[in-house]
């Protein structure tokens, strides 16, 4: 599932070819890709012109010349590429035809994600889009530790959570979990100030590495060309259970935490596990 390195590559490498660019008709193998509806989606969109790519948290976001924006939930397997008159796009659920004989495509084999058009101003009144947690890059040492909370949360849930912050999904949260040596189940309230600063600069770190290298491509992503990103190849800790850790040589473990698949290593990750401390003293009111 692409999260913010993957969307941000996919805005960065979208742009240069749809920026200024009209969009002249919307088509939909399966209308049910679109929202409002296939009808709704083409009388916000058709005719105006794409004055920018961007994204918040994981929501690809295609801005009009109108204030209006196109928001692309990309979820599982969702795929947003280009493609020019001579070629056929493979398999798309909906396409804008744009000027210049351009076409932006959304391919999504799963059928998860979905492409929203709203007006001038009407994004802000989304309530997925207004409730969204602030962007990881760029968030404050002290925000950071507010936001997670002195509660009982297991720290991967409220990584997870996109109203706690916008953008990580389940690879960069074990990633930087092992970066920081905090076990995916320990609870917020056992994670000390430090650490909590020192997880900060970890996803900072990684998500910016991951942004340098194009995102991660595991299953399906690919960028707005169709070319896979590389950082798959610096990953500690995804998909490397039952593999020796990097760091230690301990077998690294897989556990179910927040409902997702998690891997950390055993001697290097602290705070977890049956031993937590789910911390005595009663947790702070917010
Ligand atoms: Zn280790």
């Amino acid at each position: 599932m692409p999260e913010l390195p993957e969307v941000e590559t996919i805005a960065r490498t979208l742009a240069p070819e749809v920026v200024g660019r009209e969009i002249l008709g919307v088509s939909a193998p399966d209308p049910s890709a679109l929202q409002p509806s296939l009808a709704g989606f083409a009388a916000l969109a058709a005719g105006r012109r794409i004055v920018s790519v961007g994204r918040r948290g994981k929501l690809l976001l295609i801005a009009l010349d109108n204030q209006g924006v196109i928001g692309v939930h990309l979820r599982m397997t969702g795929r947003v590429t280009t493609c020019g008159p001579d070629q056929e796009p493979d398999r798309p659920r909906a396409v804008l035809a744009l000027s210049g004989g351009q076409r932006l495509c959304f391919a999504d084999v799963r059928r998860f994600g979905s492409m929203h058009a709203f007006g001038p101003g009407e994004i802000e009144a989304w309530p997925f889009f207004a409730s969204l947690g602030p962007e990881p890059l760029g968030l404050g040492a002290a925000e950071f530790r507010a936001r997670l909370g002195q509660g009982r949360a297991r720290i991967k849930a409220l990584l997870l959570d996109q109203h706690v912050v916008a953008g990580i999904g389940n690879i960069y949260a074990d990633e930087s979990l092992f970066r920081a040596g905090i076990r995916p189940d320990a609870p917020a309230c056992g994670i000390s100030p430090r650490k909590r600063d020192g997880l900060l600069a970890a996803i900072q770190t990684v998500l910016a590495q991951a942004i340098a290298e194009n995102g991660s491509s595991i299953r399906d992503y690919r960028d707005a060309n169709g070319d896979a990103g590389a950082f798959q190849n610096h990953f500690k800790a995804y998909g490397r259970g039952g593999k020796p850790c990097l760091a230690c040589g301990e077998t690294m473990r897989v556990a179910r935490v927040a409902g997702r698949s998690s891997t950390f290593c055993p001697h290097c990750q602290r705070g977890g596990g049956e031993a937590a401390v789910l911390c005595s003293a009663p947790p702070h009111k917010s």
